[in-house]
């Protein structure tokens, strides 16, 4: 761990992110029902090694088990440990 005095400034990679991604929300026209990520540029987006949507894709097709639950309001599948009353998970009561 290194002790990083947080109230220097300097400019770092993460001040470079920043000022490209207000730059973006700046001149981004608002998209009507259109998802935000179309209107960014791909190269800022790219993720080296994280492919989420074959993750996303895989956790959706899981059967559901003996012993979890559907929370009938935020739709996941939870185990019976988080059932907290009828259907619903304990973040939803
Ligand atoms: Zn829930």
């Amino acid at each position: 761990m290194s002790t990083t005095d947080y109230d220097t400034p300097r400019t770092t990679d993460n001040d470079v992110q920043a000022e490209s991604l207000e730059q973006l929300q700046t001149r981004r026209e608002p998209p009507a029902g259109l998802s935000d990520l179309e209107e960014l540029d791909p190269e800022l987006l790219e993720l080296p090694g994280a492919d989420l949507s074959g993750e996303t894709l895989t956790v959706a097709v899981l059967p559901k088990q003996a012993d979890e639950f559907t929370c009938t309001r935020c739709f996941l599948v939870q185990h019976r440990t988080r059932q907290a009353r009828a259907d619903m998970c304990q973040d939803c009561i």
